[in-house]
C-alpha cells in the first residue's frame, strides 16, 4: 500500500454516481478517477477511455487471467473491472484516487486495500430511483427490472460503508462527497 488514499464510491444503478462525479471533477482535482474496463456496450455519448475502456469478453477474461484487475464483477449481465496499474501507480506516487464500483468489487478491494474509504450514494427513495432509470432512457424493460432488483440487494450492503450520502440534490451530494474527501485528506496529512 502506497502513500495515496483510495476512495470507493458505490450505489445502485441510476442513483447518479456518474453525474455526481462529473460535477465533482469540474472544480476539484485533488483526486484522480480510475476508468474501469467493461464488456457492456457504450451508451450514447460515452467516450472510450474516459467513461470506460470498452472491451470484448475475450479481452476482459485475458486481462483478468493476467491479474491486470484489482477487482472484477459481473453486474447486470456485463463484466466490469478496475485496472490495477493505474490505481497502484497513483497510490505509490502519493496521489489519491476514487473508484466507482459496485458492492461486489468493493468487497474485493477491502481485502487488499484495508485503508480505503467507502462512500455509498443512495437515492431519496426507490420510486425516485425508478424515475431516474426511466428518465435516463438507456435501459430496456428487462435491464431496468434487473437494475431495480439488484438495487434492493445492494442497499443491504450499506452497513459496510464508512459514509452514506443521499443524492436528493446534486449540488448538495457533490459538496458532501467533496467534504468527505477533503476531511480524509487532512487526516492523512495530519
Ligand atoms: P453502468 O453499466 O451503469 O455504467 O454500471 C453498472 C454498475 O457497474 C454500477 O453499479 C457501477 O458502479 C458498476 N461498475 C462500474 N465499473 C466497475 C468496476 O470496475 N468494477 C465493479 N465491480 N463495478 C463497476
Amino acid at each position: 500500500m502506497g502513500k495515496g488514499k483510495l476512495f470507493i464510491l458505490s450505489g445502485p444503478s441510476g442513483v447518479g454516481k456518474g453525474t455526481v462525479l462529473d460535477s465533482l471533477f469540474k472544480n476539484f482535482s485533488s483526486v484522480k478517477y480510475s476508468v474501469s474496463a467493461t464488456t457492456r456496450q457504450p451508451r450514447q455519448g460515452e467516450v472510450e477511455g474516459e467513461d470506460y475502456f470498452f472491451v470484448t469478453k475475450n479481452d476482459f477474461f485475458n486481462m483478468r487471467d493476467n491479474n491486470e484487475f484489482i477487482e472484477t464483477a459481473r453486474v447486470h449481465n456485463n463484466y466490469y473491472g478496475t485496472p490495477r496499474a493505474y490505481v497502484d501507480n497513483c497510490l505509490q506516487n502519493g496521489e489519491d484516487i476514487i473508484l466507482e464500483i459496485d458492492i461486489q468489487g468493493a468487497k474485493q478491494v477491502r481485502d487488499c486495500y484495508p485503508d480505503a474509504i467507502y462512500i455509498f450514494l443512495v437515492p431519496p427513495s426507490f420510486e425516485e430511483l425508478e424515475n431516474r432509470l426511466e428518465r435516463r432512457g438507456s435501459e430496456n424493460k428487462e435491464s431496468k427490472k434487473l437494475r431495480l432488483e439488484n438495487a434492493r440487494q445492494e442497499m443491504k450492503e450499506i452497513i459496510n460503508y464508512d459514509y452514506i450520502v443521499v443524492n436528493d440534490n446534486l449540488d448538495r451530494a457533490v459538496e458532501k462527497i467533496k467534504d468527505i474527501i477533503i476531511s480524509e485528506q487532512k487526516q492523512k496529512r495530519g
